[in-house]
């Protein structure tokens, strides 16, 4: 099989230009800088297939090769760039810009005549490094390795593998001697090349949709200020626990919480320090809560807990917890430290009385008695199968 240089070339110019068009296409209305930077790498992508066609056609035209070479590098830096802003993290110009330029220009004034493979080192040393930096960075990313991390930085660390290999051949035997030519020729390469920019552009767009549909799911569940449940996927997730907990036949509690005296708190010191005060509460709830426990922000100043498997002795304890840690939250104001307090009510159930709604009612008797009480207290409200007993022996 003999495969023709300039056609190569050629398909790898348009497949990489059809890929970047519709990449640049789809992340059009996308904020992700991430994407802006990779969109960035398929421009260079495109040039160096069709530089190096043309440096083909006429020896004086060799010229052109280092500058493809240069591109290469770019393109290359460039989806490291991308891959440290998917991760938060800026990259100085410099640091991308000055090794494409190197690999561009170095040629020019090391080796006289140029010739095809002029600067090839250089060109290869940057894709080694610079897919191996973009392959970690997207290995080890801020939030969750998700499927199309893994999938990137295999194949990025593939391209800089294969590019590591052709050095070495490169080095060891030289561009002409077939142990180089065969596997690690102009050829090869561009089809290794083309096959990277294929799997590449799929799963950076597979990624960037992956990272936005992460990011909606979290908003549509999470309450925007305490980072905790909220109201709606909590009451999804306790009914499928209650559910569970009722299969099991163990029993259940719901601990009902509000902070005490809030609207005194925004009224004396502003909105923005209650927020701190909501946000700090939540964080120091959250802490006092064992891995099954199901917390969320009911709404306004009004949290609930729902602990699977807990008697109303052990969400007594937990409640003390949660007293004494809302206690030691401190929000410093202009005029001193803030100490807040909440009020907690609390109910269980268990064998077939288990309904949330129930639960949330029982628990929210219980909260106005601690409120009644004076407050920064808990109040039990006992089990909900007493209460349904109780009603059915008035009936
Ligand atoms: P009590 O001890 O009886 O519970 O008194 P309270 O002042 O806490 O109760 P009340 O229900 O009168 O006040 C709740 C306040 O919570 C009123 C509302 O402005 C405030 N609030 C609700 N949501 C937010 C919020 O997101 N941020 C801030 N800063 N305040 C909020
Ligand atoms: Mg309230
Ligand atoms: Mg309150």
């Amino acid at each position: 099989m003999s495969l023709d240089l300039t056609t190569l070339y050629l398909v790898s110019a348009m497949v990489t230009g059809v890929s970047g068009v519709l990449f640049l296409l789809d992340m059009h209305d996308r904020p992700e800088p991430a994407l802006r930077w990779w969109g960035l790498a398929f421009l260079f992508a495109i040039s160096p297939a069709i530089i190096y066609a043309l440096a083909g056609q006429a020896p004086e035209f060799v010229v052109l090769n280092p500058i493809g070479n240069g591109l290469v590098v770019a393109g290359s830096s460039l989806l490291w760039v991308g891959a440290r802003a998917f991760n938060n993290k800026r990259t100085p110009l410099w640091a991308w810009v000055t090794p494409a330029l190197l690999a561009a220009l170095l040629p020019f004034g090391l080796e006289r005549p140029l010739v095809t493979w002029s600067g090839f080192p250089l060109l290869a040393g940057g894709v080694v490094v610079f897919n191996l930096l973009a392959a970690m960075e997207c290995w080890r990313p801020v939030g969750p390795r998700r499927r199309n991390h893994v999938v990137l930085a295999v194949a990025w660390a593939g391209g800089s593998v294969f590019y590591l290999f052709r050095l070495i051949a490169f080095l060891v035997f030289g561009p002409d001697d077939p142990n180089f030519a065969v596997p690690f020729g102009s050829e090869a390469a561009t089809i290794g090349v083309l096959l990277l920019i294929v799997i590449s552009s799929f799963s950076m767009v597979a990624l960037g949709k992956e990272v936005s549909e992460a990011a909606l799911k979290l908003a549509a569940t999470r309450d925007g200020l305490t980072g905790v449940l909220n109201r709606s996927e909590f009451a999804r997730l306790a009914e499928a626990g209650i559910a569970a907990v009722a299969e099991r036949g163990e029993t259940c509690s719901l601990l009902l919480l509000d902070l005490d005296h809030f609207k005194r708190i925004n009224d004396t010191h502003g909105h923005a320090i209650g927020d701190e005060v909501l946000a700090g509460v939540a964080a120091a709830v959250t802490r006092c809560l064992g891995p099954r426990d199901l917390f969320c922000r009911y709404g306004g100043e009004e949290f609930a807990a729902l602990l699977p498997g807990a008697s109303p002795a052990v969400a007594a304890l937990v409640a003390e917890r949660v007293l004494r840690a809302v206690r030691a939250v401190t929000v410093s104001t202009p005029v001193g430290a803030l100490r807040p307090t909440t009020s907690i009510g609390i109910a269980g159930a268990d064998g077939e009385s288990m309904e949330l709604g129930a639960l949330m009612r029982l628990a929210d008797m219980a909260l106005y008695r601690a409120k009644r009480g004076g407050r920064d207290r808990l109040e039990q409200a006992g089990m909900l199968s007493d209460l349904v007993g109780k009603t059915q022996r008035n009936a």
